[in-house]
């Protein structure tokens, strides 16, 4: 029965070369594709409605009677309309199509039909345009719509479902959740489920049938991710004996906060364990993570290991290299560098002194995941915004050593309830106080219109001799239909110079610039050699100038909250008043709200609980950047409770039988494979 789900799409009736085409393009290849393709919602032809009560402007389902065959208009080329009236009865209603001569000619008068489709009412009468059509006898209930693409609409996607069904007789293929599971909670099975989420016959079959694939869905992810993250921690050989914290803590020019000492503690103790640390900081921006990374380093090459910490991008990995090298100047730590745009000798020094134990500690991007990387004594791994690297690139570094000790950092502020989703076995501490003296950073919302003032604004902190950002929003390559004040950060930075900034030393910052022009931009601006800077979103994460303390986002319209709060928090790092200025003319009512809790708040998590209302947890899961696969059918926000139940059963399951060798999980084991072969993870067969 299996192999009919793997068979390619054209052995289903009515799918020829064209459509099969059509079907790539939506990612579906197989039967098996197909049918795991959800319905995105579905129209609700059960609630039957009169004419004369159809809410206005809503859809809605009327059934009528066709008082005669529909009529031809021709009314150029390339558009017909067929006209009718129908009577529920009480009312008539007239109804129109459009260049839909099949569906016109398979109205007979006299018949009986459903009507779905939106009412509107013009001069006291009722008319419906090109609805939904289907005979009153028989015809489904609630019917399934799917998601459209050029040339396959829902109707065409709905009958090469109902055909793929159809060739099978009973079982889809083997159930794969245990049987155990299924009982516990009450799911139905898993061919029942995919029948139903197509063709539902009620309401409450829809919700089983959801409910089942959800719960599915969940529990593989959870496999996955505990498969990755090694929830059934080895032993490591790699413990520390001494805690050198208090003789790193007179390294450094401020004291630590309470609350970066108690994270320094909490990972000291864990690698003083034989099991390897497996923790996450999660501090707002300014929190001072690197300098807990620091300590957590120090503390451990004392105790004779290395460390490697990964970086997203080449700015941070510099960045975070200046910094060890000066803290860890009149120690014995020796730091090195690894990034992309070094020159092979200097990659080939770097790797050599990693290899045999020169290097204590290397800081770098994803350079530090080559082959040819390879460390004498590998014992702890940081990543560092870690977010944006996927599992299994963290699991990549960590493989370089036996067992090292694993801390991330995240400065993107995680509702509780998602944060459970990703960070589902890693103990956390929390940077929950700034450093001392810092001062709040005051927010505006303005129009385009105050553009200058806000120039002008910008000028009085420069001539203090302070430094600013002003960021314009990434435009895409094929955006079409710019608005027309939407400027390229390039032709801000042109039209900058005749303004009253044009007397400052302005630099330019974009993703287009190699490596390291951006590089030499950022250290000109960190030297204050430049004064203002503008830029795209590249300078999001991380970059620290405690003397910039104006910021400027142009178009604020287009960036999410939690990215506008990143970008804020590269101001109010210092002793100085802050600032930052929104600048947008969006009318919409999101982006008001947007703008509104950024003026009203500068708490990483309330902003973070805000996006998660306002766009739901899309932004945190929609899209790649957590390394998470895409889910098809869970919505982690709804079905936070079938959420915990999958992922208890996932860790019972993963504590008995770590690896799924068990041949009862054999389809499990093949659908976490799946699940996140689409994110190149690897390591999961
Ligand atoms: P983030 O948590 O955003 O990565 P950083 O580690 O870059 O923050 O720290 C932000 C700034 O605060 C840096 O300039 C750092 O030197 C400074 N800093 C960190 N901890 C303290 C502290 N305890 N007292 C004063 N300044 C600190
Ligand atoms: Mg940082």
């Amino acid at each position: 029965m299996n192999e009919l789900m793997d068979r390619p799409i054209q052995f289903v009736k009515g799918v020829g070369e064209k459509r099969a085409e059509l079907f790539h393009r939506l990612g579906v290849h197989t039967v098996r594709d197909l049918l795991h393709t959800y319905p995105a919602r579905y129209e609700d032809w059960s609630q039957i409605v009169s004419i004369a009560e159809a809410p206005i402007g809503e859809p809605c389902c009327i059934r009528a009677t066709a008082l005669a065959k529909p009529q031809e208009h021709r009314i150029r080329k390339g558009l017909t309309l067929y006209k009718f009236t129908v009577s529920d009865g009480l009312s008539g209603m007239h109804i129109t199509l459009f260049n839909t001569k099949y569906v016109a000619a398979s109205i007979r008068a006299g018949e009986d039909y459903l009507f779905f489709g939106t009412v509107e009412q013009r001069f006291h009468r009722f008319e419906m345009s090109s609805p939904a059509i289907a005979p009153a006898q028989g015809g489904q209930q609630i019917r399934p719509i799917y998601r459209q693409t050029a040339g396959l609409n829902s109707a065409a996607v709905e009958r090469t479902v109902k055909a793929a069904l159809a060739l099978f007789n009973g079982e889809l293929e083997a159930d794969a959740l245990p049987e155990d599971i299924r009982r516990r909670h009450n799911l139905i099975s898993r061919s029942d489920a995919i029948r139903a989420v197509h063709f539902p016959a009620s309401h409450e079959a829809l919700n089983a049938a959801r409910k089942r694939l959800v719960f599915e869905e969940l529990f593989v992810l959870q496999l996955g991710l505990l498969r990755l993250k090694g929830h059934n921690r080895s032993k490591t050989a790699v413990t520390i004996a001494t805690d050198c914290s208090e003789e790193f803590k007179r390294l450094l020019p401020f004291t630590l906060t309470g609350a970066q000492s108690r994270a320094l503690a909490d990972c000291v103790r864990d690698m003083q364990t034989d099991r390897p640390m497996n923790r996450l900081i999660q501090g707002d921006v300014g929190s001072g993570k690197t300098a807990v990374a620091a300590g957590v380093c120090y503390s451990l090459i004392r105790n004779g290991w290395q460390a490697a910490m990964m970086a997203p991008t080449e700015i941070l990995a510099r960045q975070h290299y200046a910094s060890f090298v000066k803290l860890f100047e009149n120690t014995t730590v020796r730091v090195g560098l690894l990034v992309g745009s070094m020159t092979t000798a200097q990659k080939r020094r770097t790797v050599e002194a990693l290899a045999d134990g020169t290097l204590d500690l290397v800081v770098g991007t994803h350079a530090l995941l080559s082959d040819n990387v390879h460390f004498a004594s590998l014992g702890l791994v940081i990543t560092d915004e870690q977010h944006r690297f996927g599992v299994g690139q963290r699991a990549a570094l960590s493989s370089k050593g036996r067992d090292p000790h694993r801390l991330v950092m995240s400065a993107t502020p995680i509702p509780r309830t998602l944060a459970l989703m990703i960070y589902g076995d890693l103990d956390v501490s929390v940077l929950d106080e700034l450093p001392p003296g810092r001062q709040p950073i005051a927010t505006y919302a303005v129009g385009s219109d105050k553009r200058e003032r806000v120039y002008n604004y910008i000028d009085r902190f420069l001539s203090e001799g302070r430094q600013g950002y002003i960021v314009c929003p990434l435009i895409e390559e094929d955006e079409e239909e710019l608005p027309s004040d939407l400027m390229s950060a390039e032709e801000y930075y042109a039209r900058l110079q005749s303004t009253v900034l044009g007397k400052y030393r302005i630099g330019l910052l974009h993703g287009r610039m190699k490596g390291a022009q951006k590089d030499e931009v950022m250290r000109a601006f960190a030297a204050h050699e430049l004064d203002l800077l503008v830029s795209t979103t590249v300078i999001e994460v991380g970059v620290d100038v405690p003397n910039a303390v104006i910021m400027v986002l142009e178009n604020a319209e287009r960036f999410g909250l939690a990215q506008m709060h990143q970008l804020r928090g590269r101001v109010g790092r210092g002793q100085h008043a802050s600032c930052c200025i929104l600048i947008s003319d969006g009318r919409s009512e999101e982006t008001r709200q947007r703008l509104k809790v950024m003026t009203k708040t500068t708490d990483g998590f309330v902003i973070a609980e805000e996006d998660l209302k306002l766009r739901g947890p899309g932004d945190f899961f929609g899209n790649r950047q957590h390394g998470l696969p895409v889910l098809s059918i869970a919505d982690l926000k709804g079905d936070l409770q079938v959420l915990h139940q999958a992922q208890e059963e996932a860790l019972a399951v993963s504590r008995r039988d770590p690896s799924l060798s068990h041949p009862s999980l054999a389809p499990i084991r093949d659908m976490v494979a799946r699940l996140f072969a689409a994110v190149g993870e690897d390591g999961l067969n």
